[in-house]
Parts: C-alpha cells; sequence; structure tokens
C-alpha cells in the first residue's frame, strides 16, 4: 500500500528555484489550480508573468482530491443563489473547453454524477432547484459530470505556460509580502510585482484577511483500491459527514468527510489494509459556503475557501482573477468578491466554526498517538517516533503557525497540526502549509 494520492503516483520533471532578484507585472504565488490557471488565463497578454511554488507543481490539496467536475455539489443544501449554480455549470464547461482546445491528456470523462441521502425530501428540493438537464433516479438525484486526473492536469498547464513565456520556479516558497513596497521575499531573491495573486489555498501570507475568524477547516480520508470493474459514474451523499466515490482506470476511489477536525488519526478509516493508497486532505469552508475570490488589498489578490469545490472555483477563480487583471469586467467577480458584505445569518454557524476550532486546539494540546512518545528536551516539549526500521524521528510538538499541538498521522507517515491542516515530513520539514517554518529539531 502506498501512502501518496494516487494522482501522484507519476514520474514528472521538476523546475529550478528562483535565484535573483525579479521585477515583473504579475506575481502568482502557489502551483495548485488556482495559480496555474491564472497564470493559464494571463498568457498572451502582454503582461511579465512569474508563478512561484514552494515544492513542486502539483503539491497540494489539488492533487489530493477526488478529481471531479460537477456543479452538483452538496454546497446546494445551504445555498440558495441560481447564480451561484450558474457559475459552477460555466465552470464545468469552461474546463471542458480548455481541455479539449489543448488538446490535454488528463483521463477527462464525461459521466452521471449521482447524489444520495437518506432524507428523500432534501434530495427532492435541491431537484426541483437545479436546471432541467438533472434527473432523478431511484431516489437518487443524477446530473452530467465529468471526472479527469487533475495532476495530469497542473502539468498540461504549467507546460503550456512555460511555452508562453510564464517564468515558472519550483522550491521557491515565499516567506513575506511587502504590500505597501510590492516586494515578495524568497530564500534566494526577492521579486518586485505590480499585481500579487495569492494562491496558497491558506493565505497565510495575507494577514489582514483573519481567515481564522470567518472559515474552518473539513478533512478527509481518501482510499484507491484496485477493483474488477470500472464503471462510469461517480457519486456523494449529503448527509452529514459525507462519503464520495469515483472510479480511476480500474480503481475505485472512495472518500470520508470527517466535519470534525480533531479526530483521532489513529481510529482514522485507514484500518483497511486491501487498499492500494490512502491519504488525506483537506479544504477550507466558509461561513456562507461561497468562495473568496477577488481582490481584497490594493494589488493583492486571492483565490480561496472552495468547500470542497476547487476544481470548478479553482479554476473560475483563475478566468476572474485574470479579467480583473486585465480590467475586463467579469460576471463572478461581484459573487465571490472576498470583500463582500456577509449576511449576519450566515453567523449563525459562528459558534459552531469556533467551538470545531476550539476543540481541534485543546485536543491537538492534549492528544499523544499511541505511536508516539512525548520527551522534552532543553525545556522544548518534543514528540519521537520509532519507525519499522527502528529509527527515531523527534520533532516539536507545537505549530509554528498558531502554537496549536502537533499529531502523529499514522496513516501518511507524516506529523500534521489538527486546527489548520499544516503538514511535516516524518522529520519535522514542512510539506503543506498555512505553517511556512519547519518543527525539526536542529535548532534545538
Ligand atoms: C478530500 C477532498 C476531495 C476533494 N475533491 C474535489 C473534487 O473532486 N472536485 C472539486 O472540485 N474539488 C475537490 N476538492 C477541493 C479542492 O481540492 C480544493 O478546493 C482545490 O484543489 C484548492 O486548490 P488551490 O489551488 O487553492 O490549492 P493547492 O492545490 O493546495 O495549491 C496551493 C499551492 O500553493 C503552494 N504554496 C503554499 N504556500 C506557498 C508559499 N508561501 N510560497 C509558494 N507556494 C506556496 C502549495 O505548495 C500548493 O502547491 C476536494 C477537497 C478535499 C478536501
Amino acid at each position: 500500500m502506498k501512502n501518496i494520492s494516487i494522482w501522484r503516483d507519476e514520474k514528472v520533471s521538476f523546475l529550478d528555484c528562483l535565484n535573483n532578484d525579479m521585477n515583473v507585472d504579475v506575481l502568482i504565488i502557489g502551483g495548485g489550480i488556482t495559480g496555474l490557471s491564472t497564470a493559464y488565463f494571463l498568457r498572451d497578454k502582454g503582461l511579465s508573468v512569474c508563478l512561484t511554488e514552494k515544492n513542486y507543481i502539483g503539491n497540494g490539496v489539488t492533487t489530493k482530491s477526488t478529481g471531479k467536475i460537477t456543479y452538483l455539489q452538496d454546497i446546494l443544501k445551504d445555498i440558495d443563489n441560481s447564480e451561484y449554480i450558474n457559475s459552477q455549470i460555466y465552470a464545468c464547461d469552461l474546463i471542458k473547453r480548455v481541455i479539449l482546445k489543448e488538446k490535454i491528456n488528463c483521463d477527462y470523462e464525461e459521466v452521471y454524477h449521482y447524489l444520495f441521502s437518506e432524507d428523500k425530501n432534501k434530495l427532492r428540493k435541491i431537484y426541483e432547484k437545479l436546471p432541467t438537464y438533472s434527473m432523478w433516479e431511484d431516489d437518487k438525484l443524477k446530473a452530467k459530470s465529468a471526472v479527469f486526473n487533475p495532476f495530469r492536469f497542473l502539468n498540461a498547464l504549467k507546460d503550456i505556460c512555460l511555452k508562453s513565456n510564464i517564468k515558472i520556479y519550483e522550491n521557491t516558497g515565499i516567506i513575506k509580502i511587502d504590500k505597501d513596497n510590492m516586494k515578495a521575499y524568497t530564500n534566494n531573491g526577492e521579486i518586485s510585482f505590480k499585481k500579487c495573486v495569492v494562491a496558497t489555498h491558506y493565505p497565510s501570507l495575507v494577514k489582514f484577511l483573519f481567515l481564522p475568524l470567518h472559515s474552518y477547516l473539513e478533512k478527509s480520508y481518501l482510499s484507491a483500491q484496485k477493483v474488477n470493474s470500472y464503471k462510469k459514474k461517480c457519486g456523494i451523499s449529503i448527509d452529514k459527514d459525507s462519503r464520495s466515490f469515483r472510479y480511476y482506470k480500474d480503481y475505485y476511489i472512495s472518500l470520508d468527510a470527517v466535519s470534525d477536525t480533531s479526530m483521532n488519526f489513529d481510529a482514522c478509516a485507514f484500518e483497511d489494509k486491501n487498499t492500494d493508497y490512502r491519504w488525506s486532505n483537506k479544504d477550507i469552508m466558509t461561513v456562507d459556503n461561497m468562495p473568496y475570490i477577488g481582490e481584497v488589498g490594493d494589488n493583492i489578490y486571492i483565490g480561496t475557501g472552495y468547500n470542497t469545490w476547487g476544481m470548478t472555483n479553482g479554476f473560475l477563480a483563475g478566468k476572474i482573477i485574470s479579467d480583473l487583471i486585465c480590467k475586463k469586467g467579469s460576471r463572478y467577480a461581484k459573487l465571490f468578491n472576498p470583500k463582500r458584505e456577509i449576511k449576519v445569518k450566515n453567523y449563525i454557524k459562528f459558534p459552531l466554526f469556533m467551538g470545531i476550532s476550539l476543540k481541534a486546539f485543546v485536543k491537538s494540546k492534549l492528544y499523544v498517538s499511541k505511536f508516539v512518545s512525548i520527551r522534552e528536551i532543553n525545556g522544548v516539549k518534543c514528540l519521537v517516533y520509532k519507525d519499522n526500521k527502528e529509527k527515531l524521528h523527534m520533532v516539536k510538538k507545537t505549530c509554528p503557525h498558531l502554537k496549536c499541538g502537533i499529531i502523529f498521522n499514522k496513516a501518511e507517515e507524516i506529523w500534521e497540526c489538527p486546527c489548520h491542516g499544516s503538514k511535516f515530513d516524518i522529520d519535522g520539514k514542512c510539506i503543506e502549509g498555512p505553517s511556512n517554518k519547519d518543527i525539526s529539531l536542529r535548532k534545538i
């Protein structure tokens, strides 16, 4: 069994890191679907564009998703906004058009997406709201959707952008943005920009956004298992702690969403040793269930908060942000404006969000997995894990981001913050944000 996402089990060539200062019109930070689609839509516009990625293209949550492209989403249970549904239908169509136009080989296929629930009335209400080409079948709702391989898609966008003279640097994390002087800093050089797009999933570089106050994290566990037959369909349940599935070649991919992010990893869904791949993923949920896409401060843009539907919303973010940068009108810019007024009724869920975050914080401080032991070294609390070759791995117990506790993720043999989702490799190197720092013990 492999502890990686099925999409990443593929060899790709890596790009160089930045090693000099630069001056560009647009700096894009992050090589996931948001960053690469923004770069794609900005190509050939007469602008100098540079994209920097902390690790490698596709390192983030995009290639840990199930790779479904659909407007039939569980988000519909809370959103009563037909313009939102229109935006998702538009995004599905836009992705399809780009894949066909650019002849992208990413295993794109149109399939039926089923929505199911124990509560048939709830499902029926959604069906009545949806456009006419959704269908009702055996007490399930289905609609035309699509699936693809997100890792191949991102790498194809990368190649198209490189051919259009967009500079892309891997292994180049941005440490800080100075919005007054329009500069971003890396370990090897600084980048001066006129516009900056923060496409880092959790936009922790934009301090004034106070995202933890109006969002929370949803975490899911996924697995892929070889099966005898491929089925041209996928589905999702809209009940609490939803489940989702799809097929990819001769693999069956399934997902269990967990609304309680503090859930103990030892007890997670990976007890089944027969799976061929297993991994986990997280996404940012917002108070009004709508993404934040657009300008947040002078010349700083973000695309985030996709509420687990980032293939459509991330691609749409690329289109909206590029249109805004090129001063073109954008039909959906107002809908997703990050500075929009959020109705008071949406904050009804606020105590729940805070409750989830607080519970995760307290648990993270107290919880020590049965696979690790705790020690104090020079007054610093540390966690120790002995791997199956008897090698010891030691890391700090506190996350550098917002001081939550670190827990051990046995499923993937990594360390992680259960509150905000930062991930660290077995020796404490940060592999996924929002943290920008490691938890290794080198400095103790
Ligand atoms: C279990 C699960 C399944 C999902 N399945 C689907 C699905 O089937 N369909 C769907 O539409 N959506 C799905 N989603 C949602 C979707 O995966 C995300 O919303 C989307 O991929 C977010 O894309 P992104 O570009 O914002 O982030 P990412 O893909 O994480 O990209 C951000 C990139 O920025 C880089 N970065 C971070 N900090 C820095 C820095 N300081 N400097 C430079 N680079 C940096 C990271 O390394 C990363 O590569 C799913 C979510 C979950 C949790």
